[in-house]
Protein backbone atom coordinates (compact mmCIF):
# COMPACT_ATOMS: atom_id res chain seq x y z
CA UNK A 1 0.00 0.00 0.00
CA UNK A 2 1.62 3.46 -1.00
CA UNK A 3 1.23 6.03 1.54
CA UNK A 4 -0.81 8.63 1.09
CA UNK A 5 0.41 12.03 -0.14
CA UNK A 6 0.23 15.02 2.29
CA UNK A 7 -2.69 13.12 4.74
CA UNK A 8 -1.55 15.26 7.59
CA UNK A 9 -1.23 15.43 10.80
CA UNK A 10 -0.45 19.17 10.64
CA UNK A 11 2.93 20.14 12.13
CA UNK A 12 1.63 23.39 13.74
CA UNK A 13 1.55 22.55 18.00
CA UNK A 14 -2.01 21.77 18.93
CA UNK A 15 -3.64 22.19 15.26
CA UNK A 16 -7.24 21.15 16.09
CA UNK A 17 -8.16 22.62 12.80
CA UNK A 18 -10.52 20.29 10.56
CA UNK A 19 -8.92 20.45 7.36
CA UNK A 20 -8.45 17.40 5.21
CA UNK A 21 -5.75 19.37 2.83
CA UNK A 22 -2.30 19.25 3.49
CA UNK A 23 0.90 20.59 2.18
CA UNK A 24 4.23 19.38 2.77
CA UNK A 25 7.19 22.55 3.85
CA UNK A 26 8.93 22.14 0.63
CA UNK A 27 12.25 24.61 0.54
CA UNK A 28 10.76 26.91 -1.21
CA UNK A 29 8.04 27.29 1.46
CA UNK A 30 10.50 27.28 4.27
CA UNK A 31 12.32 30.05 2.81
CA UNK A 32 9.17 31.80 2.28
CA UNK A 33 7.93 31.52 5.74
CA UNK A 34 11.26 32.38 6.90
CA UNK A 35 11.38 35.67 5.15
CA UNK A 36 7.89 37.02 5.62
CA UNK A 37 8.55 36.23 9.20
CA UNK A 38 6.47 33.58 9.71
CA UNK A 39 9.17 31.09 11.01
CA UNK A 40 9.91 33.35 14.42
CA UNK A 41 5.90 31.90 15.58
CA UNK A 42 7.04 28.61 14.39
CA UNK A 43 11.03 27.28 14.83
CA UNK A 44 10.32 24.13 15.27
CA UNK A 45 8.70 23.27 11.58
CA UNK A 46 11.17 21.61 9.09
CA UNK A 47 10.84 20.96 5.65
CA UNK A 48 9.42 17.58 4.61
CA UNK A 49 6.74 18.00 7.41
CA UNK A 50 3.29 18.89 6.41
CA UNK A 51 1.02 21.62 7.51
CA UNK A 52 -2.88 21.53 7.00
CA UNK A 53 -3.92 23.84 4.43
CA UNK A 54 -5.16 26.65 6.82
CA UNK A 55 -1.85 26.99 8.70
CA UNK A 56 0.36 26.59 5.28
CA UNK A 57 -2.09 29.51 3.74
CA UNK A 58 -1.06 31.76 6.94
CA UNK A 59 2.52 30.74 7.45
CA UNK A 60 3.79 30.07 4.47
CA UNK A 61 1.57 31.85 2.03
CA UNK A 62 1.03 35.09 3.60
CA UNK A 63 0.70 37.02 0.83
CA UNK A 64 -2.19 35.22 -0.75
CA UNK A 65 -3.95 34.34 2.59
CA UNK A 66 -3.61 38.37 2.90
CA UNK A 67 -5.02 38.94 -0.53
CA UNK A 68 -7.97 36.30 -0.13
CA UNK A 69 -8.81 37.59 3.51
CA UNK A 70 -9.63 41.29 1.68
CA UNK A 71 -11.48 39.85 -0.99
CA UNK A 72 -13.60 37.20 0.78
CA UNK A 73 -16.30 39.68 1.69
CA UNK A 74 -17.70 39.29 -1.77
CA UNK A 75 -19.72 36.74 -0.28
CA UNK A 76 -22.29 39.21 0.20
CA UNK A 77 -26.27 38.43 -0.91
CA UNK A 78 -27.33 39.78 -3.86
CA UNK A 79 -29.82 41.65 -1.81
CA UNK A 80 -27.33 43.22 0.92
CA UNK A 81 -25.10 44.08 -2.37
CA UNK A 82 -28.28 46.04 -3.61
CA UNK A 83 -28.61 47.41 -0.60
CA UNK A 84 -24.98 48.55 -0.32
CA UNK A 85 -24.41 49.83 -3.98
CA UNK A 86 -28.10 51.50 -3.49
CA UNK A 87 -26.55 53.75 -0.88
CA UNK A 88 -23.50 54.65 -2.04
CA UNK A 89 -25.42 55.82 -4.88
CA UNK A 90 -27.39 57.57 -3.13
CA UNK A 91 -23.99 59.13 -1.51
CA UNK A 92 -22.61 60.54 -4.71
CA UNK A 93 -25.65 61.41 -6.38
CA UNK A 94 -25.08 64.24 -8.70
CA UNK A 95 -21.57 62.84 -9.09
CA UNK A 96 -21.81 59.41 -10.53
CA UNK A 97 -19.38 58.20 -13.10
CA UNK A 98 -20.85 56.35 -16.53
CA UNK A 99 -17.68 54.92 -17.19
CA UNK A 100 -18.31 52.05 -16.75
CA UNK A 101 -14.26 51.24 -15.41
CA UNK A 102 -14.64 54.50 -13.18
CA UNK A 103 -18.13 53.55 -12.16
CA UNK A 104 -17.05 50.34 -10.66
CA UNK A 105 -13.89 52.60 -9.50
CA UNK A 106 -15.90 54.92 -7.44
CA UNK A 107 -18.55 51.81 -6.40
CA UNK A 108 -15.31 49.73 -4.44
CA UNK A 109 -13.69 52.84 -3.32
CA UNK A 110 -17.11 54.45 -1.32
CA UNK A 111 -17.62 50.64 -0.16
CA UNK A 112 -15.50 47.96 0.15
CA UNK A 113 -17.50 45.31 0.29
CA UNK A 114 -18.78 46.02 -3.31
ZN1 LIG B 1 -2.79 23.23 11.28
Amino acid sequence: MPRKKNSGPCSVQNCSLQVSRFRQITLLAYRKAQNNGSFKFYPYLKIGEQLCHIHYLSIVETDRYQKSKTQEPKSYSFIEQVSMLTKVLYMQRGNIELDPIHFQQMIVESDSRL
